[in-house]
């Protein structure tokens, strides 16, 4: 098939694996699960080695399945280059792990996913100073950058309060001044939002979550989107300093996150997320639609003292939603009025499930301060705008009519 760049999201998607010969005109890339790969002549496979032309080394640094699930999520983020990690988390660890050293410094976003806000406590009690701040505003950002700051991290709709950082004017402050800006497109994803457009230098996405959508198989994502300079980025080692300037920092992730660090995706994981992947946008648009109809009807009951939805008129950064993102996301939180007990309202429920994951066909609730932030505290809870009785929904692809009338008999119970 030959590449056109005019193709649609889906399009372009669906039929990536087909721009390399596939192995017997296979549709889908197979899974391959050899470690090692041989080579008839010895001097390709030091070459191989040096860098000097395109080829597999060792299972830990990627393989053919990884490199074509790598290949689809650059589309899909209009990247120049994708690394795959065994998790989100493990893509989000490569950043400290490949790109700071103590005595440095970042600005992230207090708004975080709860296992981000821990691994960043970790990196403070290394060395590198985390400053937290409300990236809704972009003068707090500006605020907290010092000349050690290397890099700016938020994310776009924040889980479980959906705030949503100024994405486009913390861009453009970070572009102003050379830092890395790191867009954590999870709750977004590549079909709702693209960081790229608004300068973002590294994407992280949890491949785990709606990229794959069925909740079978972990995954992250790293993706270099070309627009940093990492000539200028002071902590590259000598010798990916040899590489062209914009493929500097993928070569040194690769080889500390992935080779050192070993945080690697398994091929049949690669292999099920891939194809989920291809589905992104119908269930996108579908659990969107969904969580709208969801959020409004939960707004208009009295029983329900707030809801959090970005898509809803009422949410405080409504306005960055409809001039950036195309619809408002999959999630959303709510919480009951105080007479009403959420567990005993949870347990009411009979569509939509307990359970932790997020961007899985299948409505999932959770009571986010006994469970996925409940180690941090209560205080630290408040300072996230988290309220002991919220619950989050991630909203699934199940008929709108079905999901509405779930939480309503529930609130009626
Ligand atoms: C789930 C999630 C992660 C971590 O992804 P895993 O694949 O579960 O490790 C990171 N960031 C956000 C916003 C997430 O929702």
């Amino acid at each position: 098939m030959s590449e056109k760049k005019t193709y649609g999201f889906t399009t372009t998607i669906l039929h990536n694996d087909r721009h390399k010969p596939i192995e017997h005109g296979s549709l889908h890339k197979p899974i391959h699960t050899s470690v090692a790969f041989g080579y008839t002549d010895a001097r390709q496979l030091a070459s191989v080695f040096q860098g000097k032309e395109p080829g597999f080394r060792y299972g830990r640094q990627g393989n053919p399945t990884i490199s074509a699930l790598e290949d689809k999520v650059s589309k899909m983020e209009d990247g120049v280059a994708t690394l795959c990690f065994g998790t989100g988390m493990a893509a989000i660890g490569a950043l400290f792990q490949a790109l700071l050293k103590a005595g440095d410094a970042i600005v992230s976003s207090s708004f975080l996913f709860g296992n981000t806000n821990s691994l960043w406590q970790t990196v403070a009690g290394q060395g590198v100073d985390v400053a937290f701040v409300d990236a809704t505003d972009v003068t707090q950002v500006e605020a907290a950058l010092t000349p050690n700051t290397r890099m700016v991290f938020v994310e776009t709709i924040a889980n479980p309060r959906t705030q949503v950082a100024d994405l486009a004017r913390i861009g453009e402050l970070c572009r102003e001044r050379g830092i890395l800006y790191v867009v954590d497109n999870t709750m977004t994803s590549p079909w709702l939002f693209r960081p790229k457009s608004v300068g973002a230098g590294l994407v992280v996405n949890s491949l785990t979550k709606s990229i794959g959508g069925h909740g079978i198989a972990l995954g992250g994502a790293l993706t270099d989107t070309g627009l940093f300079d990492w000539s200028a980025y002071p902590n590259i080692a000598p010798n990916f300093r040899k590489q062209p300037a914009q493929a500097q920092g993928m070569a040194q992730l690769r080889a500390k996150a992935l080779r050192d660090f070993g945080a690697s995706l398994g091929p049949e994981a690669a292999h099920h997320i891939a194809v989920g992947a291809e589905t992104l946008a119908l269930r996108m648009t579908r659990t969107c639609a969904n969580a709208l109809a969801l959020a409004t009807m939960l707004e208009a009951d009295e029983r329900v003292a707030k809801v959090h939805y970005p898509g809803l008129a009422s949410h405080p950064q409504h306005g960055i939603v409809t001039s950036l993102f195309r619809a408002g996301g999959s999630l959303l939180s709510f919480e009951l009025h105080e007479a009403i007990d959420p567990f005993d309202y949870l347990n009411r429920l009979r569509l939509a499930i307990p359970a932790s994951n997020l961007g899985d066909n299948r409505t999932l609730v959770i009571p986010v301060a006994h469970t996925i932030f409940f180690e941090m505290g209560a205080e630290r809870r408040a300072s996230m705008g988290i309220a002991e009785s919220l619950i989050r929904v991630s909203v699934g692809i199940e008929d709108t009519d079905d999901l509405v009338k779930d939480f309503r008999q529930a609130l009626d119970a």
